[in-house]
């Protein structure tokens, strides 16, 4: 049994935030997780270098709100704090910089952790992981506080708690390893084995505004209206998985967790306590099994997400899977900007799409694995994830 915290907040209102998260802190007893001067990075999501309206990185109201509340803690020497994260291409300082994180950790003097440079470091025996470079700022900190963003995602269905964790690997390096974790099942292993490594202290989740549809990077704002605050990143995830409708039971993501038993994803073993910061009170607890009628937003887009076993596969039967019925990522030419980074983020060699001069890319499907990294890292939008017979 695990408890998620969930703050009502229906606004980016960092005082509003930061309010539930007192309470929150006080209803987890959170205080014995840090030690006085321990040096804690704040990982939030930047996965791109756009503004915050987009719901594509952590909002800087949520992101401010945890690190004033980290810095009114009352400890015989104050923790050390700085923040950091890789985007998929771009510079992390640019990425803090247009989201609006980098004013805000100026403003609270919270140094810029060093994302830049990183150490290849091997993973014990029994890790799906064999090694893995990791960057320095994260290496370098005592311990990690998780503060991601809830999105859609192509190929893992939703994107959150978990996956946060995957920002500690630098920029394209990230896409080389879907390459070799190319189905969802060792994709979410490898993502296990990650956060068993790094054993992130605390998971905070801005699900204020989230994003539906073609996440993680091109879906659309959605308000959800919580922020959520938990010790166990699948759970979380599942929380706010289950309230924006998806059921985590059929999702192999959440099926895969379950198996390695990592962490708790079955809503009957997940204590939810409401907290509104209005009435200055925990509202509500009971069971996610019980509350999830109540909670449901039954309009959210959920993504379009493939079964991509099948295309690790090399078998004839895979090939034709592949070419004529599995989704896959389809360029609209005419938001096609020709930039060329779908080409640049293929994690295969040779790649699954091509380019000649200044044309629009085009796919090999045949070839694809469906990892999505061409979706994701688009910066026009302009890649959708379709059906073969499926046009517009
Ligand atoms: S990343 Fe997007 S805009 Fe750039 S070439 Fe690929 S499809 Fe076109
Ligand atoms: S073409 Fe896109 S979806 Fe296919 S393997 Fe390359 S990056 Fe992944």
């Amino acid at each position: 049994m695990t408890t998620v915290c969930l703050i009502k907040a229906d606004q980016y209102d960092q005082e509003l935030i930061l309010k539930g998260l007192r309470l929150a802190w006080s209803s987890l007893e959170l205080s014995k997780l840090f030690k006085p001067g321990e040096s804690i990075l704040l990982k939030p999501n930047l996965l791109s270098a756009v503004s915050a309206e987009q719901a594509v990185t952590t909002d800087p109201a949520v992101f401010a709100a945890v690190a004033r509340l980290f810095r009114e803690l009352e400890m015989e020497q104050p923790l050390r704090l700085s923040y950091g994260d890789s985007p998929a291409h771009e510079s992390t300082a640019k990425a803090a910089r247009i989201s609006g994180l980098a004013a805000v950790a100026e403003e609270l003097a919270i140094e810029a952790a060093d994302f830049e440079h990183s150490q290849e470091i091997e993973f014990p025996a029994d890790s799906s992981i064999r090694k893995l470079h990791i960057a320095n700022g994260v290496l370098n900190s005592d311990g990690l506080v998780s503060i991601c963003k809830f999105k859609t995602h192509a190929l893992t269905g939703i994107t959150g708690a978990l996956k946060n964790q995957f920002g500690v690997v630098p920029g394209l390096r990230k896409a080389k390893f879907h390459a070799v974790y190319s189905d969802i099942r060792a994709f979410a292993t490898m993502l296990a084995d990650l956060n068993k490594f790094l054993k992130p202290r605390l998971f905070i989740m801005d699900a204020i505004v989230s994003m539906e549809g073609n996440g993680p990077r091109n879906g659309r704002p959605k308000k959800t209206g919580y922020v959520l605050v938990g010790l166990d990143a699948p759970a979380v995830d599942t929380v706010m998985a289950s309230v924006t409708g998806h059921d985590t039971a059929k999702m192999k993501l959440f099926q895969t967790l379950s198996v390695l038993r990592t962490g708790v994803v079955d809503p009957a073993k997940i204590e939810v306590r409401i907290i509104d910061p209005a009435q200055d009170a925990v509202v509500k607890q009971g069971l996610l099994s019980e509350l999830i009628p109540e909670l449901i937003i039954t309009d959210f887009k959920q993504a379009k997400t493939e079964n991509s076993l099948m295309t690790s596969a090399s078998s004839f039967s895979g090939k034709l899977a592949r070419r004529f019925i599995m989704r896959r990522p389809v360029i609209d030419a005419e938001i096609c900007i020709s930039c060329g980074q779908c080409v640049a983020s293929c994690p295969l060699e040779p790649k699954a799409l091509s380019q000649t001069g200044r044309e629009v890319p085009r796919y090999s499907y045949d070839k694809c694995i469906r990892c999505f990294c061409c979706q994701e890292i688009c910066p026009a939008a302009a890649i959708q994830v379709r059906r073969p017979w499926q046009r517009g």
